[in-house]
């Protein structure tokens, strides 16, 4: 393949070089005849395929082909299922290949910021190792069937408000830790053929042309093999693109693109070696996706509807279930109220709207199971805010004569898509007003929600239970069926923190930031690391979710007391199913780091694992961490860097639910560097021994004989300490009344520099 495309280089024009660099039509990109150079196809992604025909759009305004609508990502982030995400890669990969498609365009890991980004739904978590995780084993599924995927939307595109020109201004800190290391996991670990621009600028230039992000960081650092392919629409300046590692640009701009770049490496501002390198990385591409595209494969939707109902009810998360409300009994009577029982809400709007092939209903899967009496209410209408008072008198009605109400309730489209931000995180007022009102009537009140992103539950004491859907795809109908009535044992739990109301997220103040400008202040203290560092009391808290189960911890050992920096650590623990039927529980591994001297979180997800249980049995999990676990990003080195001291291992059900506990010590390799000024603290020189040492030594030196000296002697002063510690090397000269020189302040830093 290598010589292949060598000699196809050595062929090609800068003409030709620079035509494969833009796309050809809205998915397509560009063949070369006179080189049997052929074109490959991209589509939409991330939650199902999205192959539009003819009339091809970007914002989900044209149908595409039937396909399956599997659960949004803000649903599937929940399962906490590794490998569930690979069954799912697998099988859009499938689809792919039967409908000739080569490029899906997902998974999107950024982060969520802030709960009103209106494109939330399609994107996993506030946490960047749970984002990473999950959507690495979903490239490694989807590219295992010989697909490629585009990893989006790389970075900091944490809003849709002015999405194509808005700079998100970042701290180099923040970036690395939450908003870049969400990509670096997934490139490092499954690395995706195609990694795809945002259309926003980050720290004052576009993404599209960002050489530090696109060849600095992604390239040459993280080392990604494959291309980078703009948003759609995302370009700036073509030349600049490609100078800066934007190798494809999409969709096609009808000449416009190819003609910025010849120009540019005629008039010798891009050099053609830019271009040559870009057109390399797309052929090699290009190339791979033809010999990898199959004829021979077909995908059967039953299963694939089938699997869209096991993913969801994976990802579903019991919020609440007070007096064991749920799961229901099959003979008692129940009223299903509210329009998305019947007209439900499974997806997000924008590039990612699938043509579903087939959607359940809630009510019609509920009455499959009860065998007692189930009838519906509408409640309220989807496309109004206003109370319908004969909807609601109907609904009050059933719920005087049911033994328990099931409310489906949530966001409906218009509050939530591509392109704009929510403005508020509550649920339409006439949706709230009615699940007061019902339980005024009944007490026996559970409430499941569709949603992309979190929302307020006002209600939240009047009802019983809270199941939490998010997105759930075609077949959320039947997966919320299947847990209602137990057939499922709830398994998910949260992957981003619910605020009791918005201005208790930490993006609050400065989202969505000024004009043109957003300035990311709260910086790395996004979600759960926020709310338990400023000990804010969310409505849940992140990685909550309850089971018709109870699990046990217990027995945490950690394989050594010590390690280094660069030493891998293994530890495990027991987890035992104390109920009596089968369930999954997610174990959640933060580390906390109490002696840090820089700012950090209270603590951090370093790992997670689900595991399975029959009821009574119980199971050793095991996790293994390395340097970045216990390590934050140095911007004096520009790299990752752990202090020496005591961490602590918290092993949690939730991030409010820490169940064990235990410490490491961990030694840097690594020695920061020193430089020693006459504004240097003395605090600061005598916290390192040896320093304290070769000061004290050198003080001595200094004072010795003098009058000062012998006043000190014998002195063990707290105040006089504590005045010393915050007081720079230059105050010693006015301090030791003329006992140091300002010169000898001088001669002291300066073999403080040389020693040390
Ligand atoms: C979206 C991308 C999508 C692309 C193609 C853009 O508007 O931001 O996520 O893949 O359109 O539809």
């Amino acid at each position: 393949m290598e010589e292949k495309i060598e000699n196809l280089l050595k062929k090609m024009t800068v003409e030709e070089k620079a035509e494969i660099c833009s796309g050809a039509s809205w998915w397509k990109t560009a063949a070369i005849e006179r080189l049997d150079i052929p074109a490959i196809m991209m589509a939409d992604g991330p939650h199902g395929l999205r192959k539009q025909d003819e009339d091809a759009d970007h914002v989900g305004i044209n149908e595409s082909i039937e396909a399956i609508c599997f659960p949004t990502a803000s649903a599937l982030a929940c399962s906490w299922d590794r490998d569930l995400m690979t069954k799912l890669g697998e099988a859009l990969g499938e689809e792919c290949q039967s409908e000739d498609i080569n490029i899906l365009l997902g998974p999107g890991v950024n982060i969520k910021r802030s709960p009103l980004c209106g494109r939330n739904f399609e994107y996993f978590s506030e946490d960047p190792l749970l984002a990473s995780e999950l959507a690495a084993n979903y490239v490694k599924g989807v590219q295992s069937l010989g697909v490629g995927t585009s990893l989006k939307h790389f970075a900091a595109n944490n809003q849709e408000h002015r999405r194509l020109t808005v700079d998100a201004q970042v701290d180099e800190r923040t970036l690395r830790e939450i908003y870049l290391s969400a990509f670096e996991k997934v490139v490092k670990e499954a690395q995706p053929w195609t990694v795809m621009c945002a259309y926003n600028r980050v720290n004052g230039t576009h993404a599209s042309e960002h050489k530090r992000l696109l060849t600095d960081i992604l390239k040459e650092e993280w080392g990604h093999e494959g291309f980078v392919v703009s948003d759609w629409g995302a370009v700036n300046h073509r030349d600049q693109g490609i100078e800066a590692g934007l190798e494809l640009e999409m969709p096609s701009s009808h000449g416009d693109g190819k003609k910025a770049i010849v120009d540019a490496v005629e008039a010798g501002t891009l050099s053609e070696e830019s271009l040559h390198r870009a057109a390399e990385r797309i052929l090699e591409i290009v190339l791979k996706a033809v010999e990898k595209s199959r004829d021979d494969l077909d995908y059967d939707k039953k299963e694939h509807h089938k699997l869209a109902r096991e993913i969801a009810a994976d990802s579903m998360v019991l919020l609440k279930n007070e007096d064991n409300i749920l799961p229901l009994a099959e003979n008692e009577s129940l009223g299903v109220v509210g329009a998305f029982a019947k007209k439900p809400r499974f997806q997000g709007g924008g590039s990612s709207h699938i043509n579903p092939y087939q959607v359940d209903t809630a009510y019609v899967e509920l009455s499959k199971y009860s065998q007692g009496e189930i009838s519906y209410a509408e409640g309220y209408l989807v496309d109004d805010d206003q109370n319908d008072i004969e909807l609601i008198a109907k609904a009050k009605d059933l719920a005087e004569k049911v033994d328990k109400v099931v409310v489906f309730a949530g966001l409906p489209d218009r509050y939530e898509s591509e392109g704009y931000d929510r403005e508020t995180l509550e649920v339409p007022p006439n949706q709230n007003h009615l699940i007061n009102e019902l339980s005024e009537i009944n007490e026996n009140i559970v409430v499941v929600l569709s949603n992309g992103s979190p929302v307020t539950m006002p209600w939240i004491d009047r009802v019983k239970g809270v199941l939490e859907g998010y997105l759930t795809g075609q077949a959320g109908g039947g997966a919320a069926a299947d847990i209602l009535f137990g057939r499922v044992n709830p398994s998910g739990k949260l992957a981003e923190t619910f605020p009791q109301k918005l201005s208790d997220n930490p993006s609050y103040l400065f989202f969505p930031g000024e004009r043109d400008k957003v300035e990311y202040r709260e910086g790395i203290f996004v979600g759960y690391r926020y709310y338990d560092s400023k000990k804010v009391k969310p409505l849940f808290p992140f990685g909550f979710g309850l089971s018709y189960t109870n699990f046990e911890y217990s027995d945490l050992k950690i394989e050594k007391e010590e390690i280094t920096d660069q030493q891998r650590v293994k530890l495990n623990l027991k987890v035992k199913n104390t109920g009596d039927i089968y369930g999954k529980e997610i174990i959640q591994l933060y580390v906390a780091d109490p002696e840090s001297t820089v700012i950090k979180p209270e603590k951090e997800l370093k790992g997670f694992s689900k595991v399975e249980l029959e009821p009574g049995q119980q199971k050793i999990v095991e996790f293994e961490l390395g340097k970045r676990a216990f390590a934050y990003y140095n911007t004096e080195i520009d790299d990752w860097y752990v202090e020496s001291g005591d961490y602590e291992i918290l092993i949690g059900s939730s991030s409010r639910d820490i169940r064990l506990k235990e410490k490491i010590k961990v030694e840097s390799t690594v020695e920061l560097p020193v430089e020693y000024t006459i504004n240097t603290n003395i605090g600061d020189i005598v916290s390192e021994p040896e320093a304290e040492k070769y000061f004290n030594q050198l003080l001595e030196e200094y004072l010795k004989g003098t009058e000062l000296m012998e006043r000190l002697e014998g002195r063990d002063d707290e105040m006089m300490e504590a005045m010393f510690k915050y007081m720079p090397l230059r105050s010693l000269a006015m301090f030791s009344e003329g006992a140091i020189s300002r010169s000898q302040v001088e001669e002291i830093v300066e073999k403080l520099n040389k020693k040390l």
